[in-house]
């Protein structure tokens, strides 16, 4: 008699899918620069299927990504495309930029046409306001058509990133005004994780996911010792953030994080170096 194996779910709810002519003139260059162990050209639906079927990933969620301000488009068709080969395991995000006047009918389409399931807004790469009028047309329009959101409400590192649009606690005012839509925060808003928590606490709809997360191990223990702290931790959902992040490796990374940041010390030379080595000369304010 063969033994029965058993495969248990591992949902990846944030993955990318790109050729390097989507990510545009700076976001490709910017992303070599800070993840050196994998080049931007790496994110090609048969590499994100072969990180799916290594790293036992039931299911994958797929976003598209646009931004005029800085001139990159993962398009929805794209995405759909690539969902249509596998659309049991498969759900895929549209993305729109909410500095298209034709937004919220591109959201329609992506939906209603596409068969996309949600939409992925990133306010610092996409350069919008949270509670501008623009904002709140797509999210209307994802109102209407039940469309998931996604939002990437945390902190860019590129330089031409808007950090004024990107704190977690913005959301707070569009999860008031639109109480059914279901709202996903993406990497946790991080750096500010401790914005997330008590919206995930106070709005039943708002979750947020932990992708990007696991290669900061102190970071990580933290947002899930808040989240314990408030009742949450089911509010959280694993991802990768592929192709930046293989998802195999993100998950052994979670399921260890008590040995990766327990008992993690500063080192001395960095303790010393903060207390003695910050002459004013830093900040060109002396010797
Ligand atoms: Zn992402």
């Amino acid at each position: 008699m063969s033994e029965e194996t058993t495969v248990r779910p591992l949902v990846d709810w944030h993955s990318h899918v790109w050729l390097p002519e989507h990510l545009g003139p700076e976001w490709g260059p910017e992303l070599d620069s800070h993840y050196t162990h994998v080049p931007s050209h790496h994110g090609t639906p048969a590499e994100h299927r072969a990180a799916m079927d290594r790293s036992g990933v039931t299911h994958s969620v797929v976003l598209a990504l646009r931004s005029r301000h800085l001139s990159l488009d993962v398009p929805n068709e794209f995405v759909a495309e690539y969902v249509a080969t596998d659309p049991g395991r498969l759900v895929g995000i549209a993305s729109v930029d909410p500095n298209d006047a034709d937004a919220p009918a591109r959201l329609r389409y992506a939906v209603g046409d596409l068969g996309l399931r949600g939409v992925k807004l990133a306010p610092p790469y996409q350069d919008f306001h949270p509670h501008s009028d623009e904002a709140y047309a797509v999210y209307r329009a994802a109102d209407e058509c039940g469309a998931v959101l996604i939002f990437h409400q945390g902190a860019v590192s590129h330089r031409r990133g808007v950090l004024d649009h990107a704190q977690p606690v913005l959301l707070d005012r569009v999860a008031r005004d639109f109480p059914e839509l279901r709202i996903i925060v993406a990497h946790m808003g991080q750096p500010w994780p401790h914005e997330v928590v008590p919206l995930l606490r106070k709005h039943p709809n708002m979750y947020a996911d932990l992708s990007a997360r696991c290669t900061r191990p102190y970071q990580l223990k933290g947002i899930l010792l808040a989240a314990l702290d408030y009742g949450v931790q089911h509010k959280l959902l694993f991802g990768s953030d592929f192709p930046t992040f293989d998802p195999g490796e993100h998950a052994r990374a979670l399921l260890s994080v008590n040995e990766g940041a327990d008992g993690r010390e500063v080192p001395a030379d960095v303790l010393d170096a903060i207390v003695h080595s910050r002459p004013l000369s830093l900040l060109g304010l002396g010797a």
